[in-house]
């Protein structure tokens, strides 16, 4: 069975870039029939909050994801927060140790520095040295038991190509040369984000990991501690970062790409979460997508290599979709605006909306004393009077286009210099739905009125 999980480290609120993760973890899940986990990665205990946590809970949950198994509904893999899993990272890196596939590192800070300021100097990759890799058991032993601070060091095996396939990048290869003997256990006790992430992975049964292409370098060393552990290791997929328009990965220091952001902002999760579905991801469907619908269009084959960039213009189509696919009574609470009587305003103005003052707009521009824009008072005052004196007579009249056909007869205008100042006449505004259902909207007494102010206004 399929199993993904989305993995946030609680330092932060949800941004563009980590939702869409979530978001592709989740769908792929769903897309296979299998399950979908979240876990918190929390071991970075001065950094992570219960704030930041709960905010992402939050988060995720506004955007439409719902998870099989997490840290608060719970499940059978758990427990789901990590720092409530030190002691399982603890037994596996003994383990390591007592295989003799780790050893214990006595090289302090300043000596690592020293080196890799070494390595960089000479133009190398900085690695660790394995100084300490031919330390004898006895040797250790003995420095160990005299106190000294020791961290745990995986042993690398030399002169291996690792080979796997990478759900996005295809078939990668890494020479165990470049990796250098690395740490799995902290002076401090504590594990590393990768060995507790890729443990984790293992022991929660992770088949597929979709994450940031920031985590590439991580892979490897990460694959080789699950081969040392007999540990089966998920398949991995990396993808491209969403960068902003500098071309810099998005950060959660950026709230203006925060979600808790967004949705202050009125933007709907569901044209997020389809502009999420389209960043980095190509699916034939062009329309807006629930997510049953989106579920069943994702297609890990479908996903790009090249680096998404986030385009407001982009998200605000799927905006003005989502909008418009709104209910009447869902379109009241998400604009705040109580509109009566029925549905029919919004069924008249919601493919018109862009952001939610636009409801209250349309509101007063259908409402008993329309405000003019200064297009529309231009547009007035240029108007042919001629066209008013028809318009008047035609008031009472419901089939919108014998309206039409006689305003052309008898005035001789056509196109854009009779229905831009009817327009105008009926709203105050240039844009909006059709000309027919707003004339069909108002009663005769209204239109009446609206001719009225517009023969007024003209020069
Ligand atoms: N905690 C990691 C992050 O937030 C997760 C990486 C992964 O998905 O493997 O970037």
């Amino acid at each position: 069975m399929t199993r993904t999980r989305f993995a946030p480290s609680p330092t932060g609120r949800l941004h563009l870039g980590n939702a869409r993760t979530a978001l592709f973890s989740a769908l792929l899940a769903v897309h296979e029939g299998g399950r979908f986990m979240l876990r918190a990665e929390d071991t970075d205990a001065a950094r992570s909050s219960e704030e930041h946590f709960e905010g992402l809970l939050e988060d995720l949950r506004w955007l439409g994801l719902r998870w099989d198994e997490g840290p608060d509904v719970g499940g059978p893999n758990g427990p789901y927060r990590q720092r409530d899993r030190a002691r399982i990272y603890a037994d596996y890196s003994e383990r390591l140790e007592k295989a003799g596939q780790a050893y214990p590192c006595f090289c302090t800070a300043e000596e690592l520095a020293s080196e890799r300021a070494a390595a960089l100097r000479k133009g190398e990759a900085p690695r660790y040295s394995g100084r300490c890799a031919a330390l004898t058991p006895e040797q250790a032993a003995r420095r160990l038991a005299a106190g000294e601070p020791a961290s745990l060091r995986f042993r690398v095996p030399p002169g291996r190509t690792l080979t796997y396939t990478d759900i996005v990048r295809g078939e990668q290869q890494v020479d165990t040369d470049t990796l250098g003997d690395f740490v799995i256990r902290r002076s401090d006790g504590t594990a590393p984000f990768f060995f507790a992430n890729a443990l984790d992975d293992a022991l929660m049964q992770v088949t597929h990991v979709l994450r940031g292409e920031d985590h590439l370098a991580n892979t490897p060393r990460q694959l080789l501690l699950l081969g040392a552990l007999e540990l089966e290791a998920p398949r991995y997929g990396h993808l491209p970062l969403v960068v902003d328009e500098a071309g810099k990965p998005l950060s959660k220091r950026n709230a203006s790409v925060g979600l808790a952001e967004l949705r202050v902002k009125g933007w709907l999760p569901l044209a997020i979460a389809n502009y999420l579905f389209r960043l980095g991801h190509s699916p034939e469907e062009t329309g807006l997508l629930d997510w049953p619908g989106m579920a069943r269009a994702f297609d890990t084959g479908r996903l790009g290599r090249a680096s998404a960039h986030y385009d407001e213009a982009q998200l605000a189509h799927w905006q003005r979709l989502a909008i418009a696919g709104l209910d009447a009574e869902a379109a009241a609470a998400w604009s705040g605006v109580d509109f009566a009587p029925g549905d029919a305003f919004w069924a008249l103005v919601r493919e018109n909306i862009s952001v939610r003052d636009d409801v209250a707009g349309w509101q007063k521009a259908l409402g008993p004393e329309p405000p003019f824009d200064d297009g529309a008072v231009a547009t007035l005052a240029g108007a042919d009077p001629k066209l008013w004196a028809v318009a008047a007579e035609l008031a009472g009249e419901g089939d919108f286009g014998l309206v039409a056909s006689v305003l052309r007869e008898r005035t001789g205008l056509g196109g854009r210099r009779l229905f831009k100042p009817l327009r105008a006449a009926l709203t105050g505004r240039h844009d909006g739905p059709e000309l027919a259902r707003l004339w069909n909207w108002f009663s005769p007494a209204e239109r009446m009125a609206r001719i009225e102010r517009a023969a007024a206004m003209a020069r």
